[in-house]
C-alpha cells in the first residue's frame, strides 16, 4: 500500500499517547479535590464540558489565539472560570487551584500507548519520522518530555511555535521540506480526520486514519460519545488502523 513512503509523520494526542484519557481522570482529580462544597466531580466534569465546547470556539480569535500559542495556562485558567460560571460561581482562587491541579494530574497520567514505542523503535532505521502536533508551545513541549520520544523524530512541528498548525497546507509543506521528502513519499498517521487526514489528502500525502477505542474526548461529556465521523463526501484515507502495528504490513520493508 506504501511502497515509495520515506518519512512518516506521526501525530501525538491519541494517536502515540493517550491524551484524552489523562485528560478525563485529570479533571475527575481535580473537581474531586478542589471543586465547590457540593458539587460531585461527575457534575462537575460535565460543567466543564459545556464551557469547553463554547470556549473552543473563541480560541481562533485574536483575543484569545496569540496567547494560546504561547501557554495553556491562560486559557486553561479562563477555561475553569467559565466553567464555575455555569453554576453561578465567581471564585479566583479556585479557579486558579483547579487548573494547576488538572494540569499536574493529567501530566502525571499521560501515557504513551504500549504499541507506539515498539512501532517508533521498528520504524526509525528506516524511515525519516516527524512529529505534528497542535496546541500551546510549553504544553506539547511538556508532552514530548514526559513521554521521552524527542530522540525518535527527525522533525517535530507544533502549532504554537510555528504560529499555526493543522489543518494549514503550510504545516505540511514545511514537514515536507525539513525530512526533504516529495508528497508522494510522505505518510500522516493521525486520529483526527479534520486535523491530519484531511489536510494530509490535500497536501498529497498517503494517509492512515488511527482510531483508537479510547478516542473520546471529555468534551463529550460523562459517558458522552463524540466519535468523530468522517463527511460522506470527504476523500477516504489510504487505511483505516485501531492501533500502530497494523500500520507495519502496509509499509515498504
Ligand atoms: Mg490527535
Amino acid at each position: 500500500m506504501f511502497a515509495g513512503v520515506r518519512a512518516v509523520f506521526f501525530d501525538l494526542d491519541d494517536t502515540l499517547c493517550e491524551y484524552w484519557e489523562a485528560a478525563r481522570s485529570g479533571l475527575f482529580e481535580a473537581f474531586a479535590q478542589h471543586g465547590p462544597p457540593g458539587y460531585p466531580a461527575e457534575e462537575m466534569v460535565g460543567h466543564w464540558a459545556k464551557a469547553f465546547r463554547n470556549f473552543l470556539k473563541e480560541i481562533p480569535h485574536p483575543d484569545w489565539y496569540p496567547r494560546y500559542l504561547k501557554t495553556a495556562e491562560i486559557t486553561r485558567t479562563e477555561q475553569m472560570r467559565r466553567t464555575l460560571a455555569e453554576i453561578g460561581i465567581v471564585d479566583e482562587e479556585r479557579a486558579k487551584q483547579l487548573s494547576e491541579t488538572y494540569m499536574r494530574e493529567r501530566d502525571s497520567r499521560l501515557r504513551l500507548f504500549e504499541d507506539s514505542i515498539e512501532v517508533l523503535d521498528l520504524l526509525k532505521p528506516k524511515f525519516a519520522l516527524g512529529l505534528i502536533t497542535n496546541g500551546p508551545a510549553d504544553l506539547q513541549r511538556q508532552e514530548i518530555n514526559t513521554l521521552k520520544i524527542e530522540r525518535y523524530f527527525k522533525a517535530i512541528l507544533i502549532e504554537g511555535e510555528m504560529g499555526e498548525g493543522k489543518p494549514h497546507l503550510s504545516v505540511f509543506r514545511r514537514a515536507e521540506s525539513m525530512v526533504d521528502s516529495t508528497p508522494n513519499e510522505t505518510l500522516f498517521v493521525g486520529n483526527s480526520y479534520a486535523h491530519d487526514i484531511r489536510p494530509a489528502i490535500d497536501a498529497g500525502w498517503r494517509t492512515a486514519w488511527i482510531r483508537r477505542p479510547t478516542d473520546i474526548p471529555p468534551s463529550a461529556g460523562p459517558g458522552g460519545s463524540a466519535v468523530e465521523k468522517k463527511p460522506d463526501d470527504a476523500p477516504n484515507p489510504d487505511i483505516t488502523i485501531n492501533n500502530l502495528r497494523e500500520l507495519l504490513p502496509h509499509l515498504p520493508s
